[in-house]
């Protein structure tokens, strides 16, 4: 996927208030921002999940653009130590370009221009992997293999979760398909995000798996057969209850606003 650049490998970008921070910058990231017109000098913080080259292979273009070449001392830069240890994916000369380089630790909570972040527990990764979350808004899983308490730890409005398994496989400690439906079964966000798929997923058309996801898990929250939510969608609701509609408005969290419209009395 990242050699062909099947989809884009450049992480994610957050902007709220303040803040403006930049999530596992991959390959080709610093050209995703620059498409995306993102002016890397205001970056406040560049965070790192874990030191595998699909989510931190931008990083020291990442620091050299936040710093301005090491002209302005700013920033900071938020990854577990790991990454600057054992197989350093930061090199040395950067390191002081920004304002503070932090190792991530489990289970903490970070502010960057307002803006609060706390790691997970460690993931069951290769390398030291946390996962984070940025209130009750927005929860990131990142790259782990499946255990008891990811969803919780992860649970927020919002969830990104990386699905790269069709099938789930002992020997590869990565979410599949069915550990993506467990946790959005478990923290019920009112939003999930797959992402970061292999070619299996991709294969699959990862669109498809999601309208899959969606009418199987609003099946269960309604307490009726899936086909029933397929007969629902292929109608596009026409004809269902308002009662029904506002079931189906409660599971997804929606405002049904009721509108009568009387004709003009001529
Ligand atoms: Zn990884």
């Amino acid at each position: 996927m990242v050699a062909k650049q099947i989809a884009a490998s450049g992480g994610l970008y957050i902007e709220d208030g303040k803040a403006r921070i930049s999530l596992d910058p991959g390959p080709g990231a610093v050209v995703q921002y620059a498409k995306r017109k993102v002016d890397l000098t205001k970056l406040d913080a560049i965070v790192i999940s874990h030191r595998h080259l699909d989510h931190c292979g931008d990083v020291n273009v990442m620091v050299e653009a936040m710093t301005e070449g090491g002209f302005a001392h700013r920033g900071r830069l938020f990854c577990p130590s790991d990454a600057l240890d054992e197989d350093p994916v930061v090199l040395k000369y950067l390191r002081r370009f920004p304002q503070e380089v932090v190792r991530l630790q489990p289970e903490s909570t970070y502010s960057v221009n307002g803006l609060e972040f706390t790691t997970s527990p460690r993931h069951i990764h290769q390398v030291e992997t946390y996962g984070f979350r940025f209130g009750d808004r927005l929860g990131w899983v990142t790259d782990s293999a499946y255990y008891d308490g990811i969803a919780e730890q992860h649970k927020a409005e919002v969830m990104i979760i990386h699905v790269v398994l069709m099938q789930c496989r002992a020997e590869l400690p990565h979410l599949c398909l069915d550990d993506a439906e467990r946790i959005i079964r478990e923290a019920k966000p009112r939003l999930a995000i797959l992402t970061h798929y292999g070619m299996t997923v991709w294969r699959a058309h990862p669109w498809e798996l999601a309208a899959g996801l969606t009418q199987r898990q609003l099946a269960e929250r309604l307490g009726i057969p899936e086909q029933q939510i397929q007969r629902y969608e292929s109608t596009m609701y026409s004809g269902v209850s308002l009662d029904r509609l506002q079931d189906v408005a409660d599971a997804l969290g929606l405002e049904i606003e009721e509108r009568v419209t009387y004709a003009a009395s001529a």
